[in-house]
């Protein structure tokens, strides 16, 4: 009998004992194509050399040394090298070991800004409902998904949840996509101006929403104008980009594609590509240098933030992505799934959407195209695809939720960037074998 507290207590998993390119391997031989990298996470797929080799030679050299005493080569190499690449003037980076760390630390960051500011009223999260920023008290309570807070709403802080940016769904029948982006983002205004403008610190949200709805990107000129309304009322702009960041869209950070920089970045899942755990939040220099000048502390701190090997990891997973063009390559091999996922499944009676930007795609699965009806939720679509899909040896990541009292099913895909053209073939066949066996 395990004694692992697994994820579902009543799913018998099968044991994976190896990994090759965009293959898991069980202890049986099975061979599985890891279309979703987990949850978008190995992005190098799987036994790359030159990041294990990099992890080797950190172990040999320094496995751990605390921040609050010593900083380390791979930490400052990796900050450096980030913030060689990041946009607008993110300055500073604080590395944790996941998203929801790096979420959580963001909020908390936003906070003692304003505290640092002399403006302690500011205390206000505006967040999406359409959206996921991890697991812990605040990350969840700063995400709209409804299923994963429902036993947790007492312990929850008082976010508040605008609409999302969701086109397929709430664009108007005549409306342009750019008028509809225009739409989407004066919510936020909206509930600035009613929660009252100076109460509030931060707007946070996912550049492509990943975990809730099956990597919806947002509408042309979305982002340009939430960052317009970020400025007008001095509010802090939070990207979360755990998922669509480390090149997973086809630029290093997705919101390079939007034509603006946030005011924080969170990272995690590609920076240590399943290597380490490890994640980051990166700030401004006007952010660092209102903590720096104030107090001289950030309030916050976990035993392992900046550790030696996870940053080394991080290194080489970077230096593997600008060194060998990879970001182009997510861009090529995002058109080759997404004219085949067109081809094979565009006019699937069930598929009412498939969507996304580079090797970050998704599609959403209705009952009914022509009214976008979703199906019950009790029939568990997206779990029964997950389940035939695994069957037939193909990982992909399902996702049902719950937003603004409209129920969906999505099927995530984020391969490894190094997938081949015969290989995203053999996903989507694997994957349309799965739809029609359960649709
Ligand atoms: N933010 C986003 C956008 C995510 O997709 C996730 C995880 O799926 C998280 C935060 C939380 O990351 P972690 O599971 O590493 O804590």
């Amino acid at each position: 009998m395990s004694h692992v507290f697994p994820r579902h207590c009543h799913v018998q998993l099968p044991t994976a004992v190896g990994g090759e390119g965009v293959w898991l391997i069980d202890s049986d031989g099975k061979r599985y194509l890891d279309g979703s990298g987990g949850a978008a996470v190995s992005c190098l797929g799987h036994g790359d050399a030159e990041v294990t080799g990099a992890i080797k030679a950190q172990l040999d050299r320094l496995a751990f040394a605390h921040t609050g005493f010593l900083t380390s080569e791979p930490a400052e190499a990796l900050a450096d090298l980030l913030i060689r690449h990041a946009p607008g003037d993110l300055d500073r980076v604080y590395f944790v070991s996941g998203g929801s760390e790096a979420t959580e630390a963001a909020i908390k960051l936003a906070r003692q800004y304003w505290v640092e500011k002399g403006q302690p009223q500011r205390s206000r999260l505006i967040a999406r409902r359409q959206s996921y920023h991890g697991n812990t008290i605040g990350a969840l309570s700063a995400g709209g998904n409804a299923w994963r807070r429902q036993q947790f709403g007492p312990l929850l802080l008082d976010v508040s949840h605008i609409a999302p940016c969701y086109e397929y769904r709430d664009r108007a029948d005549g409306e342009t996509a750019e008028d509809y982006g225009i739409r989407a983002a004066e919510a936020l205004r909206t509930e600035i101006e009613r929660l009252g403008p100076d109460t509030v610190m931060a707007f946070m949200a996912e550049p492509v929403v990943g975990a809730t709805a099956g990597a919806v990107p947002p509408a042309p000129g979305y982002y340009r104008r939430i960052r317009e309304i970020c400025d007008e009322y001095g509010i802090l702009l939070i990207l979360d980009e755990v998922m669509c960041g480390m090149g997973r869209t086809g630029t290093l950070f997705a919101c390079e594609q939007d034509g603006i920089a946030p005011d924080i970045l969170c990272i995690a899942k590609g920076l240590g590509a399943g290597y380490q755990p490890v994640g980051a939040m990166l700030c401004s220099r006007a952010i660092y240098e209102a903590i720096a000048q104030g107090s001289g502390f950030f309030q916050h701190g976990h035993t392992y933030i900046g550790h030696p090997v996870a940053t080394a990891a991080g290194l080489a997973v970077l230096r593997a992505i600008l060194g060998r063009d990879l970001l182009a390559q997510v861009r090529d091999r995002g058109e080759t799934l997404h004219s085949a996922l067109q081809a094979r499944l565009g006019q699937h009676p069930h598929v009412g959407d498939i969507r996304g930007r580079g090797l970050f795609r998704g599609i959403e699965i209705v009952e009914d195209r022509a009214s976008k009806a979703p199906f019950d939720p009790q029939r568990k679509v997206a779990a029964a695809l997950k389940k035939a899909a695994f069957a037939r040896g193909l990982i992909c990541y399902p996702m049902s939720g719950t937003i603004d009292g409209r129920t969906g099913d999505h099927i995530l895909l984020a391969p490894p960037f190094i997938i081949t053209e015969a290989e995203i073939g053999m996903l989507v066949d694997r994957l349309a074998g799965a739809m029609d066996e359960v649709l």
